[in-house]
């Protein structure tokens, strides 16, 4: 059978299982990938905290003497609405060059990739001088601590590695008529933020004697839809910025010269300068006929990677103003970085040289949260987000990924499995 009959077959079984978290049930995809990878000579090891959501971690042994290389994914999935879909979304139906169903992007292509890619080395008799690890583990969609925070505080040795590799980008792309493949080196901080606006109660026919809650938000909406925040170049997007243009840019001439160049470029490069905020969610009164006492906007706000609370909540309230409010956090996570340079973008680099010799390998610093961040902050783990999509259309991934007919090419998918290999030798010295 050849990689990518293989990596094909073991997609459609990852996705014929129900991962969908809640509830997760992850120990399904676990078993099935520790079955499948003993009959290639992988030990692998099932860690739980709960026994349905059990993470995998497997593990061909270094010699001692190199660095060792974590291949990262999770097995869980976001829910699927069967009726937007147009075929069954656990069937991974092969429709054509692509396989469908929920999770083929995000991200069981990439754990069907990494799996068959340490099975497929060990088989061969790779023997690497570092560690290969390949971790699938459970509750990434939901983060309620069964994944890979679990491991990294329960079972630090299983997956404590000097690098690692996950999702988070791998789109090829084209920027002023040149080609690039993203790698994510970096990720914001989900920093969510409240504001619990007060006022007075009162029946709506007679509006003199209350004070309006919600009207009394709208100003402050006003205020963060008008900020324009600083702008700041953090080092993967300075990189970024000298691979594209050539040469350093300040932040507003790059984003200029962007906007009057690509829009696409525009898009990418606007929210790496600065913080973003987006208040998206509203409640006020239930009734219709009572004028509302508190009015609750919940504000998205994605800090810049190293940037913290402390520093931008006195911005914030200097952006708002005085008013009858309260200001508080939702949470806060993500928002770690790893350098460039390291023998890992050697090997994602060397590899795109390969597939593409033309194309450029663009740091690119992603605005969601991965697992990445628990690699960095527990272990200082140099971990980057990369999974070369060549065939399929980055938009209409994007517009795939989380929605209805998700699917994948299987170009990406075999591409994917000769990634992974590639990195696995590059980086862990293995022969
Ligand atoms: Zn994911």
């Amino acid at each position: 059978m050849t990689l990518r009959d293989e990596v094909t077959q073991l997609l459609q079984e990852l996705i014929r299982l129900d991962t969908v978290n809640p509830p997760g049930d992850e120990t399904k995809a676990a078993e099935l990938l520790r079955d499948y990878l003993a009959g290639h000579g992988v030990e692998s090891e099932l860690y739980a905290r709960s026994p349905e959501r059990a993470n995998l971690v497997a593990r061909i042994p270094g010699r001692g003497d190199g660095k060792s290389l974590l291949l990262l994914s999770h097995t869980d999935t976001v829910p699927a609405n069967a009726e937007e879909w147009q075929v069954d979304p656990w069937s991974g139906e092969v429709r054509g060059t692509e396989i469908w169903g929920r999770g083929a992007l995000d991200m069981k292509g990439q754990v069907a990739a990494e799996a068959v890619a340490i099975a497929s080395l060990a088989r061969e008799g790779f023997e690497p001088a570092g560690d290969l690890v390949f971790a699938a583990c459970a509750d990434e969609e939901v983060g309620t601590g069964f994944g890979l925070e679990w491991l990294c505080e329960e079972h630090p040795d299983a997956v404590r590695t000097d690098f690692a590799l996950n999702e988070g980008a791998g789109e090829r792309i084209e920027l002023f008529g040149r080609i690039f493949y993203l790698c994510s080196s970096a990720e914001k901080m989900s920093s969510p933020f409240r504001l619990l606006v007060h006022g007075r109660a009162g029946h709506a026919s007679v509006p003199g004697i209350a004070d309006n809650a919600l009207v009394k938000a709208a100003p402050l909406i006003e205020r963060l839809a008008a900020y324009r925040p600083e702008l700041r170049l953090g080092p993967e997007t300075a990189a970024m910025i000298e691979a594209v243009a050539g040469r350093q840019l300040e932040p507003a001439e790059a984003l200029e010269l962007a906007r009057e160049n690509d829009q696409a470029a525009a898009e990418l490069l606007e929210p790496l300068l600065s913080l973003t905020l987006s208040p998206t969610m509203i409640s006020a009164s239930e009734t219709r006929n009572v004028i509302p006492h508190l009015c609750e906007v919940d504000v998205d706000c994605r800090l810049l990677p190293g940037q913290t609370q402390d520093e931008v909540e006195p911005v914030l309230r200097q952006v708002l103003g005085e008013g009858d409010y309260d200001f508080e956090w939702i949470d806060g996570r993500g928002g770690t970085r790893s350098e460039l340079g390291t023998p890992l973008w050697s090997a994602v680099e060397s590899f795109v040289a390969g597939i593409e010799p033309e194309a450029t390998v663009l740091p690119v610093c992603v605005a969601g949260f991965t697992d990445s961040h628990w690699l960095r902050d527990a272990f200082g783990t140099v971990a980057y987000g990369f999974f070369p999509a060549r065939t399929m259309d980055p938009q209409l991934a994007a517009r795939l990924i989380h929605s209805a007919d998700e699917r994948i090419e299987i170009d990406d998918l075999e591409l994917g499995v000769n990634c992974f290999r590639h990195a696995a030798v590059e980086v862990t010295g293995g022969g």
